[in-house]
């Protein structure tokens, strides 16, 4: 009989990785344990929902659903059984060849910094499976499909290569022996193994055998009553589906049985991978039913924006032996959607209430996709709304308050909540937008992200109160039956008269044509001599300049072009002198009028040109020193 065998490079990705796992990370050498009985787990599962469609035709169908450890201490090899889906030629090469992650080198780099700090990360960039050669000289895994086809063994020792060898009398499942390093040699003992399993895999749903004696106990633990779990059980399940170093930030075990039965046990982690660079994360909750997963890591149980949370949702109303497909649009899936995410936000806001410094916490680390939540998810705006959070006027710097706050601090003459971005308070505070606010002590809300404004456009408003931006034209601000379009006494008695006013402007028109469509006479500047207003309201100078930086990446012309309104304060002392300068040196007026309108830009977060606004500055230096 001829053995067929292939020899196979790894992908060059993979090259590295492994790489990175058998030279940097041997400190913490026992999650390899972990990480191959998880990948045992995973495949029991899927073979347990697949063969729930299959009926009778799948290969070796009486096998029971268990995991095997074998130790030898004679043959220094560790060995790790699942009676699991196994794999085809084909797939033993796609899985253990390849890292299905997008192996860029951004990607490994980041791993290799992260995995120095903590190898437990190593579960959360799936690719466990290698960690084997972190402990093995040599890993065969033999492995045989539930399809019926052929079995092969993979053999590799971690470096270059690996070879695939058919191999004829497997059972279903694989088997995965590790060749013990010289120095790894514990690895054959039995109490070292019990306790590796015990620590890390007490929540597999199968029966792990150790040399022939069950040592985990099989209990799905969202399904008991809250009553009978110990906190230290929750923390020990979410580390263990959460791939998770950290207790959780938060935990939410809540259960139902009208109009949806549902048992439902979510987690907050304590960090956003996301910040790491490592791209979007996975949905971290996994869909059972019945204690059966039917689809792991879902995307369809909860909306995008939550996938930084981990854990489990049971449905015993959902048909076990739907497909991934199916789930995404069946009705009971979108009804399951909506309940838990709805039950999830409000728990959030009770735990707002209930410890609002841990929530600012909560907020500092996920705020962010609660704000993608707002302007990509109608749905749920209205509950969201609830738990965002901003620094504004009248709140500490550093701690953001909620839109209910706000509501409750205004006056029952305001209709509308207003809000400006900046880069930082400071930026804010010294800008022209917050003067009237300020001086009519009305509340201003600072957002502080690019991201912000969108967000409360998109919101548009909060408990019947309209959410508007500071930097609108239209802008109309009463308060204590003031009327905003009255400028205060002491202004009125040396402000411009009417006529000068209303040629100055012109003329400032004419001079700025080329960024300014209107120069108006404004009804809210106390201090500051001039400042950009967005005329039509709808997109704040914040949001134009996300927008042009999104162009910019991607090759296009800015959005700066669109033309602005300014606005002139006709008590300032400048811009009372630059009546008369008009007259008497136009040109040099006319100067002086682009220094006003360039840095009101800068003050609006907009660009300008710095070299033509630099030279202009030194030209109008030069004629006050010359002076
Ligand atoms: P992950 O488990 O995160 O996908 P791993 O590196 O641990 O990443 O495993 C890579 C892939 O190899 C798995 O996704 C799975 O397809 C396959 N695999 C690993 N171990 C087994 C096993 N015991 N049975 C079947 N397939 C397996
Ligand atoms: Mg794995």
């Amino acid at each position: 009989m001829t053995v067929k065998t292939t020899t196979h490079e790894f992908q060059a990705e993979t090259k590295k990785l492994l790489d990175i796992v058998i030279n940097s990370l041997y400190t913490e050498r026992d999650v390899f344990v972990r990480e191959l009985i998880s990948n045992a787990a995973d495949a029991l599962e899927k073979f347990r929902h697949e063969s729930l469609t299959a009926g009778d035709d799948v290969f070796d169908g009486h096998l029971p659903l268990e995991i095997t450890v074998e130790l030898d201490d004679k043959n220094n090899t560790l060995t790790i059984a699942d009676s699991g889906i196994g794999m085809t030629r084909s797939e033993l090469e796609h899985n253990l060849g390849t890292i299905a992650h997008s192996g860029s080198n951004t990607f490994l780099t980041q791993l290799a910094e992260a995995a120095k700090k903590d190898v437990n990360l190593i579960g959360q960039f799936g690719v466990g499976f290698y960690s084997a050669f972190m402990a093995g000289n040599v890993v065969r895994v033999q492995s045989r499909s539930w399809d019926k086809s052929e079995g092969h063994e993979w053999r590799s020792d971690g470096t270059g290569s690996y070879s695939i060898t058919e191999m004829p009398g497997l059972r279903r499942g694989t088997k995965i022996i590790v060749e013990l390093k010289e120095d790894a040699k514990e690895y054959v003992e039995k109490w070292k193994i019990e306790s590796i399993i015990k620590r890390y895999s007490a929540f597999v749903s199968f029966p792990i055998k150790l040399d022939g004696e069950v040592v985990n106990t099989v209990q799905a633990l969202w399904t008991r009553s809250k009553s009978d779990i110990k906190d230290e059980e929750y923390v020990e399940f979410y580390k263990f589906i959460g791939n998770a170093a950290a207790e959780p930030m938060y935990r939410l075990h809540f259960s139902a049985d009208a109009p949806l039965a549902i048992n439902a046990l979510l987690f907050v982690p304590t960090e956003n991978f996301e910040v790491f660079g490592f791209g979007k994360v996975e949905p971290g909750v996994n869909l059972y039913c019945q204690r059966i997963l039917i689809d792991q890591h879902s995307k369809n149980i909860l909306p995008e924006w939550l996938r930084f949370l981990k854990g489990v949702v049971d449905s015993e109303d959902l048909p076990l032996n739907i497909s991934r497909q199916a789930l995404q649009d069946n009705a009971l899936v979108g009804k399951l959607r909506k309940v838990i995410t709805k039950r999830f936000l409000k728990h959030l806001e009770e735990e707002a209430k209930s410890d609002a410094e841990k929530y600012q916490k909560f907020w500092s680390t996920f705020g962010i996709y609660l704000k993608e939540g707002v302007t990509t998810d109608y749905e749920f705006q209205k509950d969201l709304g609830k738990l965002l959070r901003f620094e504004s006027s009248k709140s500490e710097a550093g701690k953001p308050i909620a839109l209910a706050d706000y509501l409750l601090r205004m006056g029952p003459e305001q209709n509308e909540i207003y809000y400006i971005n900046g880069a930082s308070r400071a930026a804010i505070e010294a800008g022209p937008y917050v003067e009237m606010f300020r001086k009519k002590d009305i509340e201003i809300l600072y957002t502080l992200e690019p991201i912000d404004d969108f967000v409360l456009s998109h919101l548009g408003e909060f408990e019947g109160k309209k959410l508007v931006s500071a930097d609108r034209a239209d802008l109309a601000l009463a308060k204590d039956g003031e009327d905003a379009a009255a400028p205060s006494e002491s202004a009125e008695q040396d402000r411009l008269d009417k006529d000068t006013l209303a040629s100055l402007t012109e003329w400032m028109k004419t001079v700025l044509e080329a960024s300014i469509s209107e120069v108006v006479v404004s009804k809210r500047l106390v201090d500051a001599p001039a400042m950009i207003v967005t005329a039509d309201g709808f997109m704040t100078s914040s949001m134009e300049r996300v927008l042009a930086a999104g162009r910019k990446e991607h090759g296009l012309p800015g959005l700066g072009e669109s033309k602005k309104k300014m606005e002139i304060n006709p008590g300032n002392p400048l811009i009372k002198k630059l009546a008369e300068l008009r007259s008497s040196d136009a040109e040099f007026a006319a100067e002086v009028a682009r220094q006003i309108h360039d840095n009101a830009m800068i003050q609006a977060g907009l660009v300008v040109d710095p070299l033509a606004m630099v030279e202009r500055n030194y030209r109008i230096l030069g004629r006050v020193v010359a002076a």
